[in-house]
């Protein structure tokens, strides 16, 4: 059984890069962290749940005392199947949560000293997945929800994005095919609580089928009415700070088949923009890959559909 921990290994996690290279200077502490955060400190047999385990190959798994079965550290997790000491891993989880803008395939592969893109490339994928969905508590009590158009760098081809934003807070965002009024239902079902109190513009999709009990005021402004009092300020600093980091970190190099994965990303450092103490969103991230299924290098490749959000039940309402 997995006894996690994650509110006092959270508290405790280091805040800073001096004090996180301390911390998991060595292979052993990234491991005891890592049965913390799985186990909460008992490792038992993936196979009966048995705790009498002992540890063999070199402290990557244990035996199981009572059936015989070996449990990796990092089988069923994200990690599954690694090759490199958690220690990498560790630093460039590091690296990835405390970067204010995130960080592109190309600088981890510089950074960690990778051989490889395609490697970086992974890395960084499995490390978004563990960004998805890391809160499910619905946004409100007052929300405003808008669209925008990302990508297409200098190109023809633009994706649609629903933006969902507290006044000042936390955003949800969703790669979708269309602003029917049954996509905006999916996507305030999920994401913006019952009694919320919501913002939009005039399009007309935004009504009671799309909203349902919500009390909703649709704003229309013009350009000067916005530059004095903008209705819907938290969507359009959102999305204009989205657009500059796809442009800026990612060089605009972002396909449509993994848009959601980076608007993922992006949704979990904003709603932690006001963390105190960096370092303790790696343990989030930590916190994460530990409960979530593997992901494979193939699964990463072809199973990601258009429209993710609303295809895989990772996305679906919790
Ligand atoms: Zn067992």
């Amino acid at each position: 059984m997995t006894q996690t921990m994650p509110d006092d290994l959270w508290r405790n996690f280091p805040r800073t890069a001096t004090e996180f290279e301390a911390r998991f200077a060595t292979e052993e502490a990234c491991r005891a962290y890592w049965i913390e955060a799985r186990w909460g400190g008992e490792p038992a047999c993936a196979r009966c749940s048995s705790t009498r385990v002992w540890t063999i190959r070199e402290g990557t798994t244990f035996e199981c005392a009572d059936c015989g079965h070996q449990t990796s550290l990092t089988s069923g997790t994200l990690l599954e199947k690694t090759h490199k000491p958690l220690k990498v891993w560790f630093r460039a989880i590091f690296e990835i949560s405390t970067r204010r803008t995130g960080i592109s395939a190309k600088d981890l592969q510089r950074i960690m000293g990778f051989g490889s893109y395609k490697t970086a490339w992974s890395w960084l994928h499995k490390l978004r997945a563990a960004m998805v969905r890391p809160e499910r508590e619905p946004l409100g009590p007052f929300v405003q929800v808008d669209e925008t158009l990302v990508g297409g760098k200098g190109g023809p081809h633009k994706e649609l994005v629903l933006v969902a934003a507290e006044a000042n807070g936390r955003v949800r965002l969703a790669h979708v095919e269309n602003n029917d009024e049954g996509t905006i239902e999916r996507f305030a079902e999920g994401q913006i609580a019952a009694d919320a109190q919501v913002v939009t513009d005039g399009l007309a999709s935004y009504n009671s089928d799309s909203l349902g009990e919500r009390p909703h005021e649709a704003i229309v402004q013009t350009k000067a009415e916005r530059r004095e009092k903008d209705a819907l300020q938290g969507c359009h600093w959102a999305t204009s700070l989205l657009k500059r980091w796809l442009l800026g970190t990612h060089a605009g190099a972002v396909r449509p088949k993994h848009l959601q994965a980076y608007l993922d990303e992006f949704a979990f450092r904003h709603n932690r923009r006001k963390t105190v103490g960096v370092g303790r969103i790696a343990a989030r991230v930590i916190e994460r890959l530990v409960a979530r299924e593997p992901l494979t290098m193939r699964k990463l490749i072809d199973q990601t559909p258009r429209c993710r959000w609303f295809a895989s039940d990772q996305y679906a309402v919790a």
